[in-house]
């Protein structure tokens, strides 16, 4: 696989987390800490959060800012798995006769080429405002591709439905991009599935922290619980909602929308 932009990257075992206003708490005589100081804007993290561990390496590179605020997660956007739309002579090329593409001439790796890049705070900004997604890319799949909402150019994704794959994806001008549950991510359990614009996770239908169907979701698909990446903290995260899209000619139903938005973490 593509290796040119890969650097070492040391993945955290752990979720590092720390707030300055915990400093500030912290009883002892702190001589250095004045009490005029406000609360930092930007909350500071000292490790990649453990979930990035999951991500394929062949593909992604994730890079914390010297300063502990922002991540970069740059990627080849090749995915690590099967598809109608990788050139026949690919090895991972495989025949879906249901699928009709997008254009025949299109396949992973042409046109624009896949390759994204995304920086998001390393601590979502849980305040309670929204954001609508957009199209284009709104997020990094594990597997190294896009992730986009349930848009389709100007209209809903319907009429799109018949050109996607058994991962939920296709491809046109631009980059290979997930619009459903990429079946060879997760399906209908509670693998990792990626990042998201605003910094946080998302996952598969089900909840580690239950081992069923999450119940308590918002309008985004998301809640706070125990995840398989954060050592028993309760965090903030995405999955994806357990609600059958109707997707006219889609060749693998039952679908199930990736993420519809609106983001809460910005
Ligand atoms: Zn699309
Ligand atoms: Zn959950």
């Amino acid at each position: 696989m593509k290796k040119g932009i890969k650097k070492i990257v040391p993945y955290s075992s752990f979720l590092a987390l720390i707030f300055m206003s915990a400093l500030a708490c912290s009883g002892s005589d702190d001589s250095s800490a004045s009490d005029e100081e406000e609360v930092s804007e930007n909350e500071v993290v000292t490790e990649l959060h453990a979930a990035f561990a999951a991500f394929n390496s062949d593909a992604v590179t994730v890079i914390l800012s010297d300063d502990g605020t922002e991540v970069t997660i740059e990627t080849t956007g090749f995915p690590d798995h099967t598809s109608i739309y990788w050139e026949t002579d690919n090895a991972l090329y495989i025949d879906e006769p249901g699928v009709s593409k997008t254009t025949q001439d299109t396949y992973i790796g042409g046109g624009q080429g896949e390759a994204a890049s995304i920086t998001v705070d390393a601590t979502p900004d849980l305040t309670g405002a929204t954001v609508a997604t957009q199209l284009n890319t709104i997020g990094i799949a594990v597997s190294g591709a896009s992730i986009f909402n349930d848009q389709e150019g100007a209209g809903d994704l319907d009429q799109a439905a018949g050109s996607l794959d058994w991962a939920g994806a296709h491809k046109g001008p631009g980059v290979y991009h997930y619009h459903l549950e990429p079946t060879p991510i997760t399906s209908d359990d509670d693998s990792l599935v990626g990042i998201l614009l605003d910094g946080v996770f998302i996952y598969g239908r089900q909840c580690r922290s239950t081992g069923t169907t999450p119940t308590d979701l918002d309008a985004s698909g998301g809640h706070t619980s125990t995840t398989q990446y954060t050592d028993g903290e309760e965090e903030y995260h995405y999955h994806i909602i357990n609600e059958v899209y109707a997707a006219g000619n889609y060749a693998y139903a039952p679908a199930y929308v990736l993420f519809a938005g609106p983001f809460q973490g910005y």
